[in-house]
């Protein structure tokens, strides 16, 4: 039996990963399960799947939580804090971390598990943007295994060559190529972008996702993201990573090797598939997932992406040249772009404009440690809050 920890369970990737785990219970275990805030949720799953251990991020959740276990007579044991989840990424009962809490949140278990050498089914992508360099310390001091989760990186995982360790270019790669499915606004014109609504920005049309990612789709800078995480998870100079847009979202990613070979990773576009290939790793489980048919599926369309419409991508190309600390405040400046764009404090077609004003006071060069990483980021926070004031924020009379 292969202890398993959920970081983050109760989102779209803890969920999915549970709805795996489920169809092997003679082979995985659920030894612990984390959430930020989402008691309600986070008992219901805890009947369940009963867990050893159960922890909320925030303290009057985890009190909730408690109370809704014991009246059920579970007996999972309850905990709270960031602390108390980096202690399940470090459990010697878990085999597996799944890290899939997300935003600058799980970076701390994410290390953790890295440098308890764990196998790490890696689902937040921020861990790798914000913080590539002491991730990859980790994973090698640690002797951790990194599988990446998100379905691009997971697909170039599946079509790297044998023995490829993480962080390293493997050998006779010329290029990868990262599909992207364009996102809900891939047919719209700018001008009927800009004044798109989180409604709208959040309507997705292959992926069911939470909704920060979902705006991070619709901007591309989700795949901009993913061009960094991609130099990171696979030692690759930023120009030797390309964006294809791909909207049916059968091929999940390509890996062009120097022999004009170009291998690609295929399947319906369902998390399970990834989750189900990193648990089992380098054996192969059923994920539950509907299989490709595809003389049904119809023509599979690629494009290149629209730069002058989705400016979030080169935005993050220009991040990934300048390095860690670039990196780890275009990160932060999309966090708050997005979450004011969310409470409807700036309009969608604001966004890239407010990231660029930030990277253009970002440092340059590498993040040494936690700290420094940390500081990156709050000091880009604070640098996004700025510009978002400056451009008259709430008081915009041209909100929609
Ligand atoms: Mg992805």
């Amino acid at each position: 039996m292969i202890g398993v920890a959920i970081l983050g369970a109760t989102g779209s990737v803890g969920r999915n990963t549970l709805d795996v785990l489920e169809r092997h219970p003679d082979a995985y275990r659920v030894v612990s399960l984390a959430a930020r805030s989402d008691a309600r949720r986070l008992a219901e799953l805890c009947l369940r799947h009963r867990p050893d251990i159960a922890v909320m991020e925030q303290a009057e959740a985890a009190a909730e939580l408690e109370r809704r276990l014991r009246d059920a007579g579970a007996a999972t044991r309850v905990a709270a804090g960031a602390a108390a989840i980096e202690a399940l990424a470090r459990d010697p009962s878990a085999g597996v971390v799944m890290a899939a809490i997300s935003g600058a949140a799980g970076l701390r278990s994410t290390l953790a598990a890295a440098g308890a050498g764990k196998r790490l089914l890696l689902a937040n992508k921020e861990s790798v943007v914000m913080a590539g360099d002491l991730l990859l310390a980790a994973v090698r001091s640690g002797g951790a295994t990194l599988i990446p989760i998100d379905s691009e990186h997971n697909a170039i995982f599946q079509c790297l060559p044998a023995g490829a360790r993480a962080g390293e270019r493997p050998a006779g790669v010329r290029r990868l190529l990262l599909t992207a499915s364009g996102g809900p606004f891939l047919g719209w014109t700018a001008a009927a972008m800009a004044r798109a609504s989180p409604e709208q920005a959040c309507a997705h049309p292959r992926w069911s996702m939470g909704r920060k990612i979902s705006v991070d789709s619709a901007t591309l800078m989700n795949k901009g993201l993913e061009l960094i995480e991609a130099t990171v998870l696979f030692g690759m100079e930023p120009r030797d990573v390309s964006v294809v847009v791909h909207p049916q979202s059968i091929v999940h990613s390509l890996v062009e090797y120097v022999d004009g070979s170009t291998l690609a990773q295929l399947g319906s576009p369902d998390m399970r598939t990834p989750i189900a290939q990193s648990l089992a790793w380098p054996g192969r489980i059923a994920a539950g997932v509907e299989f490709l048919d595809l003389a049904r599926a119809g023509p599979l369309e690629f494009a290149a992406p629209d730069r002058a419409r989705f400016p979030c991508l080169g935005l993050a190309e220009a991040a990934a040249r300048s390095g860690g600390a670039a990196c780890a405040w275009l990160n932060a400046a999309d966090e708050v772009a997005v979450q004011a764009f969310l409470d409807k404090q700036l309009n969608f077609g604001d966004i890239p404009g407010v990231i660029e004003r930030v990277m253009n006071d970002a440092p340059g060069g590498a993040l040494k440690d936690l700290d420094a990483v940390l500081a990156a980021d709050a000091g880009a926070r604070e640098r996004a809050r700025a510009v978002l004031a400056a451009s008259g924020g709430l008081a915009r009379s041209s909100l929609a």
